[in-house]
């Protein structure tokens, strides 16, 4: 059957409503969105409906994403090292692509996002140029191939386009791979990014790199263009970052962002890990998102951020898996309680509905997609059903699944009404392992030439 043959009503076992979780769920959908949410319907025989045995979950937004980075998975984990010997390695990667092969790569990552459950994805997309830096004949060739990818996996995209113009907080010129991510100065990147279009499963957003690769008066330039637009910006993901920046600046990297303009509700900062409290107390003040990546932020040694200080300060949180060192969702969702455990050796942070809300409502909202991530009639016909009977999930609580269930656990996905994924397959990229096999193949071989 194809995606858009999908039957319009759906019974779920369980389903994750606005409210929390309720049994025996019949939702009706029409034109990709909700008309009839209706818990407590005995299932009938014989009527025409899906039967979704299971938690049903509202559609996840993973709210950071750089899709070249899935390259590194499981290849860089064989010394010592930093955020910076990773960072060679992932720019041995960016040297490599062009827009064909990054629309085979990117289409492979975004059908293993979709089998996680992810239907729509934040891509803070900053390779942008060719070899060099020269710009290819369609001056956005790389973000059309991201956006191309996201259709052809079936899921939505916030192309979350990136200024990116200097190497260093001091201001250093762009070197080697990086010249590919540069454009000619805040009306340069404006005018190239003015020719993208939205489309029905894509919506067009703005990214600072940071205030590494954003000079502090561009950043109020940059403020000024993207004004009612959603706007990301990686935070203090590093110490060396804040140390540079309060030297050069006299200010943390989040007093900067302010002074420029760059806070504020349509703002997500992501990552957020190095913070003062007065940084947690601008941020909330000012409504500022959050987004952080925990199996990142571990992986590549960033250091623990503090999700629930920033929350109670005021600052919606959202979930990313950045690198994508792992691609799921519950993972990711339940490593922010898990990491606050760590640190303050105690348990209970955050319920698993603040932690499924973060990953559905809030995630989608910092994306611009503020009629997606709840089951509710009128919302965006996003659904994500999760076996109750896995090795992993038997016996769980169905509203503690967050805790217990895995992106192998995802058995049907339905974005903006359309089945994309039925019986843990995915039904337009119907192998995503050797399809992720061949293009990262490619991928691989050409940033080894
Ligand atoms: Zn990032």
């Amino acid at each position: 059957m194809s995606p858009s043959t999908a039957p319009s009503r759906f019974h779920c076992e369980w389903a994750w409503l606005a409210d929390g979780l309720a049994a025996d769920v019949l939702i009706e959908v029409a034109d990709g969105r909700f008309t009839t949410v209706t818990p407590g319907v005995p299932l009938a025989a014989g009527l025409d409906v899906v039967w979704l045995p299971g938690v049903t979950l509202p559609g996840f937004a993973n709210a950071h994403s750089h899709a070249f980075h899935r390259a590194l998975r499981g290849r860089t984990h064989g010394g010592r090292g930093t955020f910076w010997t990773w960072r060679e390695q992932m720019y041995a990667v960016a040297a490599a692509l062009d827009p064909d092969s990054y629309h085979r790569l990117a289409r492979a990552v975004y059908a293993e996002m979709a089998l996680a459950g992810i239907t729509c994805v934040g891509e803070f997309h900053y390779l942008h140029h060719g070899p060099g830096g020269t710009p290819y004949d369609e001056p956005n060739a790389m973000g059309e191939a991201l956006i191309a990818a996201a259709a052809d996996a079936g899921i939505r995209i916030t192309l979350l386009d990136t200024l990116y113009l200097t190497s260093s907080v001091d201001g250093r010129p762009l070197e080697g791979v990086q010249r590919r991510f540069g454009d000619a100065g805040v009306d340069g990147w404006a005018d190239r990014v003015g020719r993208l279009a939205a489309r029905p499963h894509a919506k067009i957003g703005a990214a600072a790199h940071s205030v590494r690769a954003v000079p502090a008066a561009a950043l109020t330039e940059f403020a000024r263009h993207t004004e009612g637009v959603p706007v990301h910006v990686h935070l203090s993901e590093q110490r060396a970052e804040n140390d540079a920046c309060l030297a050069v600046h006299g200010r943390t990297p989040t007093e900067l962002l302010a002074d420029r303009g760059l806070t504020g509700p349509r703002v997500t900062a992501v990552h957020a890990t190095h913070l003062t409290d007065t940084d947690r107390t601008e941020l909330g003040d000012s409504g500022t998102g959050v987004c952080f990546c925990p199996t990142t932020e571990r992986d590549l040694a960033d250091g623990i951020g503090h999700a629930r200080s920033l929350t109670d300060a005021g600052s919606p949180l959202s979930l990313g898996s950045d690198s994508h060192a792992v691609i799921d969702p519950f993972e990711e969702a339940r490593g922010v309680e898990m990491h606050e455990r760590l640190h303050t050796e105690h348990r209970g942070h955050f319920t698993g509905a603040d932690l499924i809300t973060a990953a559905t409502a809030t995630g989608h909202a910092a994306l611009g997609w503020t009629d997606a991530g709840t089951i509710t009639p009128g919302a965006r016909a996003d659904l994500v059903t999760v076996s109750l009977t896995s090795p992993r999930t038997a016996g769980c609580d169905p509203a503690a699944v967050v805790f217990a269930a895995t992106a192998a656990d995802v058995r049907h996905v339905v974005t903006d009404g359309r089945v994309i994924v039925r019986d843990g397959a995915h039904l337009t990229v119907p192998d995503v392992g050797a399809t992720l096999t061949d293009a990262l193949h490619t991928t691989l071989t050409g940033s080894l030439r």
